[in-house]
């Protein structure tokens, strides 16, 4: 649609009736000007108590359970009568839609504690509530500021494979759907206020995208509506050159590629959902990340490419991670056909491999796991290679959880002779040792494994060489 804008606004950004108020005078101004659809997060740290409370119901805590509850209806309460005169018309609206929300919840987490078990899809039905009390609550509050304003359930409109927990969209059915549902809405100059986070199966069994995945939501509908930009609203000024809590001197991007925004989010820079861009990047619909509690300022824009590539951008690094390794003990078993093995046991596993690489010699190989994904992958690698571990062709596979890893990312980086010397001389100068390292031949990133201990130093160590403090002037000037 011509000059749509979609503008997602996450949880610190919709966490109290003042931010909502804030996210609402950002959606009046632009709404005066442009065709808009709204996506949101649940309220800061909603999420984490829905899931905390399903938990605790699984093992029959009760009382857990209720007064999590309490703590729900309150937060919501408090919003409501903050947003609201009492007794108006949309304060009564909103107060209903919030008990009934809340009594579905209920509904779900007791028959939670009742069955002993939390079966996947009741997680999702469940869990995706937080956003249907945000959604509500901004819609009752964009209309009693006199927009027109309905709340959309994503399940509605983004229709997803059955994997529960960690969903994907079906573009073409979302994109009707939302086409369906959306268009008349916009048209009539009501604003859509969606559930991020949500979707559901084509037999309507309610999934949800993975954990932060309302940016995702967010850039599904941006693409199914053929919006002209996608503007994602947070609590910091756009996407940074490291984390601000690791590097003193960090600088605000003032642009990103598609390719390295997706690279820092894969690599654990926490800004962006690593799903987002994909569905963008066909139609090149530009992203903007910007900041709700300063939204004049410029925010990082993401953009298909550069005219002139700009060297490092953006150093991430991860300290979930696990590093395994295997090697065969017999050179009866080609090294080859042992990866290929081990890595379709890693798939089946739903495993993502952060870093791989590999000695040809001894036929060793390595690769870099998140942690919380160890236990399945074992399994799978077990499973999958029991003869050979039995009959002592593959030695024990080993796990080193004291590790951690760096990533350094910029498309600018390809064909620079001597950057990699540097990186590697900066991180050696920290006296910190390089366990194993990764780059692609798109040279886009590269991966570098240290122990943990020696992380930040070895990420303040790579910033200050590339002089990634210095892209803040280029941030500055375009200010
Ligand atoms: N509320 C969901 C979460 O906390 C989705 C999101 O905020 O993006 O994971
Ligand atoms: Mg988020």
């Amino acid at each position: 649609m011509k000059k749509l804008l979609v503008m997602k606004f996450g949880g610190t950004s919709m966490g109290s009736a003042e931010r909502m108020r804030v996210a609402a005078g950002i959606i009046a101004e632009k709404h005066n000007q442009r065709p808009l659809v709204i996506v949101v997060s649940a309220m800061s740290k909603v999420t984490d108590l829905l899931l905390e409370s399903l938990r605790k119901a699984e093992v029959g805590d009760r009382t857990a359970v209720d007064s999590n509850l309490d703590l729900l209806l309150k937060r919501h309460f408090e919003a409501c009568g903050e947003l609201f005169p009492a007794g108006s018309e949309e304060c009564e609206a909103a107060t209903v839609d919030t008990h009934a929300l809340v009594s579905e919840f209920r509904r779900i987490a007791y028959g939670v504690l009742m069955l002993g078990e939390r079966p996947p899809r009741s997680v999702d039905e469940a869990i995706a509530i937080g956003e249907r009390l945000s959604s509500a609550l901004l819609a009752h509050h964009l209309r009693a500021t006199g927009i027109q304003s309905q709340a959309v359930n994503g399940s509605d409109i983004i229709v997803t494979d059955a994997v529960f927990g960690n969903a994907s969209p079906n573009m073409e059915l979302t994109r009707q759907k939302c086409v369906t549902a959306l268009l008349p809405l916009i048209e009539a100059g009501t604003v859509p206020v969606v559930t991020g986070f949500n979707g559901a199966t084509v037999d309507g069994r309610p999934t949800t995208l993975g954990r932060g995945g309302s940016d995702f939501s967010a850039s599904i509908v941006a693409s199914a509506l053929d919006a002209e930009e996608l503007w994602i609203w947070t609590d910091v000024d756009g996407i940074m050159t490291a984390d601000p809590r690791l590097v003193p001197d960090v600088a605000v991007l003032d642009e990103l590629t598609y390719a390295e925004a997706a690279e820092l989010a894969y690599n654990g820079a926490k800004v962006l959902h690593p799903r987002t861009l994909a569905p963008l990047v066909a139609k090149q619909i530009p992203v903007w990340s910007k900041n709700s509690f300063a939204p004049h300022k410029p925010g990082t824009k993401i953009v298909s490419h550069f005219d002139e590539p700009k060297g490092a951008r953006a150093v991430t690094s991860m300290s979930n991670v696990a590093l395994v390794s295997m090697e065969p003990a017999n050179s009866a078993l080609s090294g080859t056909r042992l990866m290929a093995r081990a890595l379709d046991a890693l798939a089946l596993a739903n495993t993502e491999v952060l870093v791989f690489t590999s000695s040809s010699y001894r036929q060793t190989f390595c690769f870099l796991i998140r942690k919380e994904e160890v236990t399945v992958a074992l399994e799978a690698l077990e499973a999958n290679l029991s003869i050979e571990l039995a009959h002592g062709y593959l030695k024990p596979i080993e796990v080193d959880e004291n590790v951690g890893l760096l990533a350094v990312v910029g498309e600018g980086m390809r064909g620079i002779p001597g950057l990699a010397g540097r990186i590697f001389t900066a991180i050696s100068r920290e006296n910190v040792n390089i366990i194993a390292i990764s780059q692609g031949s798109s040279e886009l990133t590269i991966g570098i494994v240290v122990r943990l201990d020696t992380l930040d130093r070895a990420v303040r160590a790579v910033h200050e060489e590339c002089e990634l403090n210095k892209l803040a002037l280029t941030a500055a000037k375009s200010s």
